[in-house]
């Protein structure tokens, strides 16, 4: 590697955070880590754009930090058998760019076990248009298989269905053969989202208030939520008897409002998602399994940007402006 490099890099106080493109050199990466990544993309999720803002929730503690909760690289040095120089890599989860040194950075030493081999027909580019928003809806449509859901069930919903982990929901589900149902706050993004895999839109608004009822109409056999708040609060009460939610995120509040009914007088289950402390052997096979799911619609929902303009961007993630996924060049 060369003496220098770039990164983002948080500095001062955590409730009065100084966020600035800097020029590091290698005595500057952690200690920590049997393996240094030459990092070529990584991507901006919604996590990115609190730390960025300085929004921390608890996710940052200490300081000087660099965020970017995921990346795909290349290994440039390894004290780890497991790994040697050349070998392409991804990073999810783990805390990286929480705890740990992340990914808006051109180099990053990490732990061996936080890494995954990259998948065979994957570039990095590809990899994190997937990024921890594809990995997450792959978990979490695993999750709901596990409880028993089945194409022949009933349509599945995906609220914050134009987001990261959205659009990649509708997509996943789609190509397993569901009927997939999108939930979305933009009228601009509805026949994107017919394209993507979805037969019909639900607007947001018609989520957004209470109806007054535990129980409505049952429509929904699965459902993928990342926006948490009423919207989620609304969707138990129109689950089917049997089917279950996988919760995975809360761009719209975190704060849920319900009644046991759903969950006494229907079954329905309610299935937390975590996709940061995932283990080896799930996220290869999550992986594997992604990669024979994917196809060109892929493309459609990436858009690509500099290492040096994720703060621009970190502010549009948070206002729900991004359409799908944000992969930053940092090669
Ligand atoms: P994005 O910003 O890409 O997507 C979030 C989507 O939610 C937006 O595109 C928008 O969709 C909708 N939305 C935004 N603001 C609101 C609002 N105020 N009310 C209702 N809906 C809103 O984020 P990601 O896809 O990266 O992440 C989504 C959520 O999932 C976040 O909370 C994130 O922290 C969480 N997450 C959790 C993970 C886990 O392991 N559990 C892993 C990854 C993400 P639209 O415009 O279509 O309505």
């Amino acid at each position: 590697m060369s003496d220098y490099f770039k990164a983002w890099v948080m500095r001062g106080e955590v409730k009065d955070v100084k966020l600035a493109f800097e020029e590091l050199s290698k005595s500057d990466l952690p200690e920590e880590g049997e393996v240094l990544v030459k990092v070529l993309c990584s991507t901006l999720n919604y996590k990115d754009g609190m730390v960025l803002m300085g929004n921390m929730g608890g996710l940052v503690r200490n300081l000087p930090h660099v965020p970017g909760i995921d990346f795909a690289g290349v290994v440039e040095e390894s004290s780890d058998a497991r790994y040697e120089p050349g070998d392409k890599v991804i990073l999810t989860g783990w805390g990286v760019g929480e705890r740990y040194w992340g990914g808006f950075s051109e180099y990053a030493r990490v732990r061996a076990d936080f890494l995954v081999k990259m998948p065979e027909g994957f570039s990095a580019e590809r990899a994190m248009a997937v990024g921890t928003a594809g990995f997450t809806a792959m978990l979490s449509v695993m999750a709901l298989e596990g409880h028993g859901l089945d194409p022949t069930q009933g349509p599945v919903l995906v609220t914050g269905a134009g987001g990261g982990v959205g659009t990649m929901s509708v997509m996943l589900l789609s190509s397993l053969g569901y009927e997939v149902v999108a939930s979305t706050g933009r009228e601009s993004l509805h026949e994107r989202l017919r394209e993507l895999g979805a037969s019909d839109i639900l607007p947001r608004e018609s989520l957004s208030d209470s109806s007054g009822r535990p129980l409505e109409s049952q429509y929904w056999a699965g459902c993928i939520d990342s926006v948490g708040g009423k919207v989620l609060s609304r969707v138990f009460g129109q689950m089917k008897s049997g089917g279950s939610v996988a919760s995975c995120g809360l761009a719209g509040g975190s704060d849920i409002t319900t009644s046991v009914m759903p969950f006494l007088l229907r079954g329905v289950n309610l299935l937390g998602i975590n996709s940061v402390d995932q283990p080896y052997a799930v996220r290869v096979d999550l992986w594997d399994r992604m990669s024979d799911l994917l196809d060109s619609r892929l493309d459609s929902v990436v858009s690509y940007c500099g290492l040096e303009d994720v703060r621009e961007y970190g502010e549009r993630i948070l206002r729900g402006e991004i359409f799908g996924r944000l992969v930053v060049r940092v090669d």
